[in-house]
């Protein structure tokens, strides 16, 4: 199927955007496929630029097992088939003293914001798949513990558009929250969820 011309422009357009100072290019994004399930990451990291593809490296590595063990989809077969976004698609760099990669400011996600808004309005998506606390903040407006979003399905309307939100945490292995309980526990019911989800499998075939 030919790619949305609309989304295709406005990668473009988002290929182009320099708007944040400390933002470190190049913008990373996946193709522009029109799908049921839009998945919102947080930023790429500091290999995602040279690869020229969102979660490219290791975390990446641990979010696609996670999908193919729960639908049986291989990384290519879902990079094909799933809308890839993010709350800010540029390297935000590293942390100040250490900790892995800095979170992206509230500015920096207000100004990425419109590039998703335009995305959802184009895809209109059923299913948001939203990865660690950035996105569930942006996408729930929950600012709360993990625990809480993890494992349930919600619906929430995202830029005009009624959704179903299913949550994932984070797969960086700096994180040990998907490692130990609860969040084992919780993270094997959310993949439950986005496997048996009908988005999700109409997005598969
Ligand atoms: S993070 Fe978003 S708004 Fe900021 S420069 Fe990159 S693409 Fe533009």
């Amino acid at each position: 199927m030919a790619p949305p011309r609309r989304l295709v422009t406005l990668q473009a357009e988002l290929r182009s955007c320099t708007a944040c100072p400390e933002g470190v290019g190049p913008v990373v994004h996946g193709p522009p496929i029109k799908s049921p399930v839009f998945l919102l990451g947080q930023a790429p990291g500091v290999h995602e630029g040279d690869k020229g593809r969102p979660f490219a490296w290791t975390a990446g590595k641990t979010l696609f097992q996670w999908l193919e063990r729960a639908t049986g989809a291989d990384e290519e077969t879902i990079r094909g088939r799933v809308y890839f976004s993010a709350v800010a698609r540029c390297f935000p760099g590293k942390a100040k003293g250490g900790g892995g990669d800095r979170r992206p400011s509230s500015d920096e996600i207000e100004r990425c914001r419109r590039f998703i808004e335009g995305e959802i309005g184009i895809l209109r998506p059923k299913l948001v798949l939203h990865i660690g606390t950035r996105a569930s903040e942006e996408v729930l407006g929950h600012d709360g513990k993990l625990v809480d979003v993890i494992g349930t399905v919600q619906r929430a309307s995202y830029h005009g558009v009624k959704v179903d939100v299913i949550a994932l945490p984070h797969p960086s292995g700096a994180s040990t929250w998907h490692r130990t309980e609860p969040g084992k526990t919780l993270l094997a019911r959310a993949l439950e969820l986005v496997a048996s989800h009908e988005a999700m499998r109409e997005a598969l075939g």
